[in-house]
């Protein structure tokens, strides 16, 4: 399979389209982008690792029974993936609370929270993907109904206790995670994007060191160090 056209440019991925309707190849990339792509930066080999994180991880959501975008790794930094047309809503689920929670309501950072909180974000960056909820949704149109959210959440929820479990047996604690969903040509809705520590939080279990992109948010150092580190434990 080869690239035709490239369709789109995000933050940390490009999507070309493929010889075969519907098939994409999306292409892992170095840059990093953080406060809404207000702070840029890049690093040599980061598209590699979350490039091969991210088919680990579809993998074992997959086997797990969760739908993906997800078809296979074709070298380093590329994958084969269906096309869907993505749903605008980013999904947060935390387990710990950390980054804008904090923030938005003065909740300790650190605290664990008595339950995997899912929160929905509106995907539009000039508005500053803004926190909604179902009425909003509906409002904006993002869904047919709220069925499809309720399916959402639910399929944070599965995939958070299948990723939170597999991280914990690797020593890592899964503070919060973004999933992103699309639909495919059948009108099924199936995960999507990229899981990795781009869009993941893993904090170590003994020492709570960070080693996700908050690295690179904080001015952390050793960025690469850190996705290379999770690569190893994901691997163990
Ligand atoms: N996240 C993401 N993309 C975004 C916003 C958040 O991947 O545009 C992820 C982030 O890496 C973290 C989780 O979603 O794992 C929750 O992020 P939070 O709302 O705390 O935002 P931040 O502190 O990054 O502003």
């Amino acid at each position: 399979m080869n690239k035709i056209k490239m369709l789109y440019e995000g933050k940390g991925k490009k999507l070309y389209s493929t010889e075969e309707k519907d098939i994409l190849i999306a292409e892992f990339k170095d840059d990093l982008t953080a406060f809404n792509a207000e702070k840029k930066g890049s690093e040599n080999g980061k598209g590699d690792l979350n490039c091969k994180i991210s088919s680990f991880l579809f993998e074992l959501l997959e086997k797990n029974d969760i739908k993906t975008h997800f078809i296979k790794q074709i070298d380093s930094k590329n994958i084969l993936c269906k096309e869907v047309k993505i749903i605008p809503i980013e999904v947060v689920t935390r387990n710990v609370a950390t980054g804008s929670l904090t923030k938005r309501l003065g909740i300790l950072d650190g605290k664990v929270l008595p339950f995997p909180l899912v929160e929905f974000y509106y995907k539009d960056d000039a508005l500053g993907d803004p926190l909604i909820n179902d009425e909003h949704c509906k409002i904006l149109g993002i869904t047919e109904n709220i069925q499809e959210l309720e399916f959402l959440r639910s399929q944070a929820r599965k995939i958070n206790t299948i990723l939170k479990k597999f991280f914990d047996d690797r020593n890592l604690r899964l503070i919060d995670f973004k999933l992103e969903f699309g639909k495919d040509a059948q009108g099924n809705i199936v995960l999507a994007d990229e899981i990795s520590p781009d869009s993941c939080r893993f904090w170590d279990k003994n020492t709570n060191e960070k080693l996700d992109k908050d690295r690179f948010r904080q001015d952390l150092g050793s960025v690469k160090l850190a996705y290379e580190e999770v690569l190893k434990r994901i691997l163990s």
